[in-house]
């Protein structure tokens, strides 16, 4: 099929290509690339004018009509993903789309793996069909759930994959098919092993922006109670605009290789539980309840993971705190209700 794109090839505006444009993460590197002067190329399972109005509604006065254009796809159409990697010949993907709910990927194993290991494989297979018109560099959005139930913390790049869920076992096939591909073919490309990252754009179905939510709504008077899954748990979390940054300076480097971004903190989710309802002036104690049937089958161990490869090599360190990231998801919220805005 003969797609056209937007923005000429003969502009001097380097093309990046990002699937899962209009989830948390690729909104956040859309505004970052397009202040990098990059043409954006996105890919989004909605039809072009639903996933525009997705986007502009994260990325507001960031929308560029002219650098940016997108295409409707099922991750796991490989001859539909090759088709918009012919048509737009990027000089950087960030392969982000995926089914990234774990307590999901327990009741849709199957989408799950369609979207995450099937996906990627189209990805990766489609760029190396190109690589002789187009050398493309490719990132792959690995996951700290490969780790599963780990012995040592933190982790590093050497440490064993345990995968404990569906969306990890999908995530570890990507991630080996990606070593694979680099190893037989050459294709650049770097898995990202990127630790829990949040903020205001985090989808409310995930346990942080479910609480900053509720913590908002609860204080309005909107809302009384609040269940989660299990309390007893931690991760360790970090801010998604950092995290895409460090995305791209992945993709800068001579040679492709994969890369632990992570805060090497971890917190116990009743920390962010006082800080998310002390921002609000309440005792989340007095109104949080833990639902057994919302525990998932199995749950993973301590992950925490040791930054220093991207430090040393990337120049990337995290920089928001915590607790700054906690307060600011729950502004952000208190702010979105103000407004009306609540969804
Ligand atoms: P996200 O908000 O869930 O965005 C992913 C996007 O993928 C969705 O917005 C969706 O967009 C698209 N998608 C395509 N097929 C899908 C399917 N079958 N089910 C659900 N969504 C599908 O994820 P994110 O937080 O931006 O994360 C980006 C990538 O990094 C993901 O691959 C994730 O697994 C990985 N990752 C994230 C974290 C984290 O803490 N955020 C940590 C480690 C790794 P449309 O609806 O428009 O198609």
């Amino acid at each position: 099929m003969n797609l056209s794109v937007s923005t000429p090839h003969s502009s001097d505006a380097p093309r990046a290509l990002i699937t899962g444009i209009t989830g948390q993460d690729g909104t956040y590197l859309t505004e970052l690339l397009l202040e990098k002067g990059y043409a954006v190329y996105g890919t989004s399972r909605r039809e072009p004018h639903a996933a525009e109005r997705a986007l502009r509604r994260q990325i507001g006065d960031a929308w560029d009509a002219g650098r940016i254009q997108l295409f409707q796809a099922e991750l796991a159409d490989a001859e539909r993903i090759f088709d918009i990697v012919q048509a737009v010949l990027p000089h950087e993907t960030y392969h982000l789309g995926a089914q990234s709910h774990v307590g999901l990927s327990f009741e849709s194993p199957f989408e799950t793996v369609d979207a995450n290991a099937r996906g990627t494989l189209a990805m990766i297979d489609a760029v190396r069909r190109i690589a002789e018109i187009q050398p493309v560099r490719m990132y792959q959005a690995s996951t700290s759930e490969l780790f599963g139930k780990p012995d040592v913390w933190p982790q590093t790049e050497k440490t064993p994959f345990h995968p404990r869920n569906p969306y990890a076992c999908s995530k570890a096939y990507a991630f080996d098919v990606s070593v694979c591909y680099r190893e037989a073919y050459g294709v650049y490309v770097c898995n990202g092993i990127q630790y829990n990252h949040e903020s205001p754009r985090r989808d409310p179905r995930y346990v942080t922006r479910k609480i900053t939510q509720a913590a908002a709504r609860i204080a309005a008077g909107r809302q009384e109670r609040l269940e989660l899954g299990r309390i007893d748990v931690g991760r360790d979390w970090g801010y998604a605009p950092e995290y895409v940054d460090a995305m791209w300076r992945m993709l800068q480097q001579p040679e492709p290789d994969d890369y632990i971004v992570a805060t090497n903190e971890w917190h116990p989710l009743t920390e962010f539980l006082d800080i998310a309802f002390a921002r609000v002036g309440r005792n989340w104690r007095d109104c949080v309840d833990s639902d057994p049937r919302l525990m998932r089958p199995s749950e993973t161990g301590r992950l925490q993971g040791d930054y220093s490869k991207a430090r040393d090599r990337l120049g990337w360190s995290p920089r928001t705190t915590f607790t700054e990231l906690v307060e600011q998801m729950v502004d952000a919220d208190v702010e979105r209700l103000r407004r009306g805005e609540d969804d």
